[in-house]
């Protein structure tokens, strides 16, 4: 446990915490949204610094980060706790927990995780995952800045759904960020998720305008966000304010927690991943195993430059510059 940072106390020990566009309000004993930040005698406490749901090495492209050293492993860990609570959460066992029912964790100074991440020398670095990085704030932002310090490179995997003032604190120490964009409606995110867009618009705008490396992850389920217009504008909007560059991930959902909806089709995710096409240089398809719409393509040349089976990676068409080795054009990797 730990004070929370971005608390205020409003009066009669009530405290309203501002870490999240939720801004809840709290009183004596009661937790917020996220279920781990807890007003105990009218502070806000982080009642999950240091608890660690996973903590193991794990393949740079699982989280998914495509073009962010490609072919790396980075020591990846979660906690507990999230401050959505979408219907279709395929984390549910962590992300919708309290320290109290989750009794299987282990506990980790943040000086043991900048550890563990040096044991292995080919290690890129921490990256911050499996539940919403947000909601241990305090935690994440420790570790980073001591990782920093040692050279290592920093990630975050995040549903974007933050307030500014943190964000633009917890930036200088992340590399490269995965933001969930998972619809581009508003009722979508009130419905089924219990947020907003806008604060995650916010967020890519935020992470884009400070050069950090970005990639996209949007998961298409069937009658919820797959209605072609709604998903052009959302790719031709990340085109217009993020960049064509910009890396997306369309993935594909299976049931999970509360949704029992069918998995997305075959057909549906193909036709998606086309659309986006037309708008974004780099798409990839997940949840697919064995696709060849995990390969990054040349916008020049269209040929094969990076080749990916699960996570056997062969980086054979790209240059110790970056550029395409059959037409020499830039492939924008990090
Ligand atoms: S981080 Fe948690 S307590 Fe704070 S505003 Fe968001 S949901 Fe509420
Ligand atoms: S944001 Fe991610 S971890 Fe949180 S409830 Fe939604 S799917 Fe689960």
């Amino acid at each position: 446990m730990r004070q929370a940072l971005y608390f205020e106390e409003i009066g009669n020990q009530e405290v309203q915490c501002h870490l999240c566009p939720h801004n809840c309000t709290l009183g004596l004993n009661k937790r917020g949204n996220c279920r781990v930040r807890k007003n105990i005698d009218g502070k806000l406490i982080s009642e999950n610094f240091g608890l660690c749901s996973s903590i193991q090495f794990d393949p740079i492209e699982k989280k998914p980060l495509y073009h962010f050293y490609p072919g790396s492993h980075i020591l990846s860990i979660g906690s507990i706790g999230c401050n959505l609570n979408c219907n279709f959460c395929q984390n549910c066992e962590i992300s919708q927990t309290s320290v109290d029912q989750y009794l299987t964790g282990h506990y980790y100074e943040p000086e043991d995780v900048v550890s563990k991440a040096r044991e292995y020398p080919e290690n890129l670095g921490i990256a911050f995952t499996y539940n919403e990085p947000t909601v241990y704030f305090e935690y994440m932002i420790e570790i980073a800045r001591q990782s920093k310090d040692l050279g290592m490179k920093n990630v975050m995997v995040s549903n974007g759904f933050i307030n500014q003032d943190p964000l633009h604190e917890v930036l200088p120490y992340i590399d490269g960020f995965n933001i969930d964009l998972k619809a581009f409606t508003d009722s979508f995110y009130k419905n089924i998720t219990n947020g907003n867009l806008e604060p995650v618009k916010e967020t890519l705008r935020a992470i884009s305008k400070a050069g950090k490396h970005l990639e996209i992850t949007n998961l298409l389920i069937p009658s919820q966000n797959d209605e072609l217009d709604e998903f052009t504008g959302m790719v031709a909007w990340i085109r217009d304010e993020l960049g064509s560059d910009t890396v997306l991930h369309l993935s594909r959902y299976f049931p999970a927690y509360k949704s029992n909806i069918q998995k997305t089709s075959l057909g549906l995710l193909f036709n998606f991943c086309e659309t986006a096409r037309q708008y974004l240089s780099y798409v990839y398809l997940g949840n697919v195993t064995g696709s060849e719409s995990q390969n990054t393509i040349c916008s020049g040349c269209g040929k094969i430059v990076i080749s990916r089976y699960g996570y056997f990676i062969q980086k054979n068409g790209i240059d110790p510059n970056g550029n395409c080795s059959h037409c020499n054009n830039k492939i924008v990797i990090s």
